[in-house]
């Protein structure tokens, strides 16, 4: 019956079936579940001697006079006058002529709208009208009224006119679907309230209890969705998992041989692969852990620890330079155990790459580092027991999707934006999260400043000090949003003005995303080996490369960026002995945008930070949440860490009991609903 279109129900022309349509809405059940974007509080009446101008005020009363005056440019504007117990008013409309035929003299009546004061009057000007009929709840006026996205053509009032009787005829035949323990647990009021309250609160504490159940309704289902996939990798895969045992000398002797002891946070996460690991269905685990806090070490000794159990690994990074980077730590850490290590990436030749392959599909390759060249079509393995991916969150969900069809390998991700618990178990909540929460000992703390615009020169004065004594340089340029053409331009612009007025003796390299593959080698290497005093960038310089010699950061345009890659990029430094800087430029500063680099300056945890800009911007743009695969929502935040926490819980227990959702058609059902209607979004 819900599914009933509305056309055969709503009195409405075909234009207006079309813009609902166009919003998605098709059928009652569409039209009812469509949630009020906000409200506004109106149920409080102004008395007329109290209306505040620039206000919205909400007046019972009655027009005593109304009448149309011509203007002489051709409008009309309808002008009258308000009365309540108190004093009187003057109304204004423009162009709604019509309104004096329809607007009753001298019954009670409801105008809302906001009080201007002109030409020596106040006036209330184009407030929305309710003519009170007797016996009938008021819609628009004089309660909590509800507010939809309008969009051209249907009007918020129209959208409340038209759902008002669905919603008092319709809704009784939503059926609950949530089990009553849940709902009794969580003090949850049932799904037919939710809805009636939703659009026509009775109450605040009504409209309050509406939004908890139906925001706690998303997050289950979604939770819900994630521990069923969980379920269904481990379970399905388990056939052909691999179980790898522990091969405890090994990673004994590689733990000897580094120059560095682990930090109890590493050797805490590492513990939990390796356990996973010899698991019969395969891992999934994300690492999450600060820049600089020594991801990598632990995912070469589990790469040893598989490859000594017969198996290939391999480990994807997103830029050719990174998957480099890993490609020399490990053959570093690695080389005394004669190992067959592959590089594979973009400047890869195609004779090379046949090769490189050749020796995957035959198993002679134990371990292969690499771009997304690891995941194209013709890539395959003999024996896949392990695949790592590095930065996750520049791969999506179907890159690791291609990785676990090579025969259900242990999956390892990490990553260096480390995100809030609660954001975690929702966009990552098919994951086991570790995380490594120390950094190394001895690491100082870069000193980071915004530095005024007046004191730039002594910024630049600061940089060839440093460089005097041997030390290196990073200059980031702002991100532009327009293209990367130019970004180009602006970066090609900066080095042509900082070579020659700033650091005429001083070598300077530049890099930006338009250079080819081997340029950019090139001069990732140069800069490595001390050939470049200053090196200028785009953010193509974020990912994860290790210079322990450069104790520099300055960054331009520094409110463009978000926090956790200003603190991306901050990681560059700090990473030798020798005490770092991070400088900060800015343009023209918001006041969240001050907030931001405050935070930059007193905060040197990245966890820290993500929350903060969490906060400020929601999570959207900062975690790739689209990547996610995640639905959007529309009544729960991302943000709301206690209802995200519950729904975990919850939907933990229902998947460890029937994860098919068997007993549990209504709620597969809905799930199975939220990712079809909001994925067509
Ligand atoms: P990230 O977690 O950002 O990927 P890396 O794995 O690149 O960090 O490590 C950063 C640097 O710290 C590397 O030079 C690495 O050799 C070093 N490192 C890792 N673990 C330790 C440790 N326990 N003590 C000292 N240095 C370490
Ligand atoms: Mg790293």
């Amino acid at each position: 019956m819900l599914n009933k279109n509305l056309s055969t129900i709503l009195r409405t022309t075909k234009r207006h079936l079309a813009k609902l349509e166009y919003l998605g809405v098709n059928t009652v059940k569409e039209f009812l579940l469509y949630f009020p974007r906000t409200y506004s509080d109106s149920s409080e009446y102004t008395q007329i001697i109290d209306v505040r101008t620039d206000e919205v005020n909400v007046i019972k009363g009655k027009i005593s006079s109304l009448f149309n005056i011509n203007t002489k440019y051709g409008k009309k504007i309808t002008k009258g006058v308000f009365t309540d117990d108190s004093g009187s008013i003057q109304v204004i409309w423009f162009n709604q002529g019509h309104l004096t035929k329809f607007l009753p003299r001298n019954k009670e009546i409801i105008l809302s709208g906001k009080a201007k004061f002109a030409f020596g009057k106040i006036s209330l000007q184009s407030p929305s009208y309710e003519i009170i009929k007797p016996y009938e709840e008021q819609i628009h006026t004089g309660r909590i009224t509800p507010v939809y996205h309008e969009t051209e053509g249907i009007s918020s009032k129209w959208m409340r006119e038209k759902i008002k009787p669905l919603v008092d005829e319709w809704t009784d035949l939503f059926q609950e679907y949530m089990p009553q323990e849940i709902l009794d647990e969580h003090k949850l009021i049932d799904y037919k309230t939710a809805i009636k309250n939703v659009h026509f609160p009775e109450s605040d504490e009504m409209l309050d209890r509406a939004r908890e159940r139906l925001a706690f309704d998303e997050l289950f289902l979604l939770q819900l969705k994630v521990l069923q996939k969980k379920w269904h990798w481990q379970n399905i895969s388990s056939e052909q998992a691999k179980s790898i045992e522990l091969k405890n000398d090994d990673i004994k002797t590689c733990i000897d041989s580094l120059s560095f002891e682990l930090t109890g946070a590493q050797t805490r996460v590492l513990k939990e692969i390796l356990d996973d690991l010899q698991k019969n269905f395969p891992m999934t685990r994300l690492i999450q852990g600060d820049v600089g806090s020594g991801k990598t070490i632990v995912a070469a000794l589990a790469a040893l620890n598989a490859v000594k159990n017969g198996y290939q690994v391999c480990i994807m990074a997103p830029t050719e330079i990174l998957a480099k980077q890993h490609y020399q730590t490990f053959i570093k850490t690695l080389q005394k155990y004669n190992l067959n290590i592959q590089f594979i990436a973009g400047s890869t030749t195609k004779k090379q790459k046949e090769n490189i392959v050749r020796q995957m599909k035959t198993g002679t390759a134990d371990l292969i580092i690499g771009t997304h060249a690891l995941i194209q079509e013709k890539i395959g393995f003999k024996n896949l027991g392990l695949a790592i991916i590095d930065e996750q969150h520049r791969f999506g969900v179907k890159q690791r999707d291609i990785l676990k069809s090579h025969g259900a390998p242990h999956l390892l991700c990490m990553t260096a934006t480390p995100i809030p618990r609660t954001l975690a178990i929702t966009i990552y909540g098919d994951q086991d999260l570790s995380i490594i929460d120390e950094m190394p000992k001895g690491r100082q703390e870069i000193y980071t400043k915004v530095v005024p615009e007046k004191k730039r020169i002594d910024a630049y004065r600061w940089i060839e000090d440093q460089v005097a004594k041997g030390r290196q340089a990073f200059i980031v340029c702002p991100l532009i949003d327009e293209s990367d053409v130019l970004e180009v331009k602006s970066v090609l612009k900066e080095y042509a003005f900082l070579s020659e007025h700033i650091f005429p003796s001083l070598k300077l390299g530049l890099l930006h995303g338009k250079l080819k593959q081997e340029d950019k080698d090139e001069i990732m290497e140069d800069f490595k080996n001390n050939n470049l005093n200053i090196l200028v960038s785009t953010s193509v310089i974020e990912v994860g490369i290790d210079i322990p010699n450069a104790t520099i950061m300055l960054i331009e345009g520094a409110e463009r960026f978000g926090l956790s890659q200003l603190h991306q990029f901050r990681g560059r430094v700090g990473r030798g002995e020798h005490k770092s800087y991070c400088f900060l430029f800015t343009g023209a500063l918001s006041e969240e945008g001050t907030t931001r680099m405050k935070a930059m300056e007193k905060h040197a945890s990245g966890f820290k930070l993500a929350e903060i800009d969490l906060n400020l911007r929601g999570p959207g743009e900062i975690y790739g949440i689209k990547q996610s695969g995640i639905p959007d929502l529309k009544m729960a935040s991302l943000t709301d860490s206690k209802t995200i926490e519950k729904a975990r819980k919850s939907a933990e227990k229902i998947i460890a009991k029937d994860p098919k959702l068997k007993n549990l058609p209504m709620i597969a059902e809905k799930i199975a609903e939220m990712y079809e209607i909001y994925v067509k979004d």
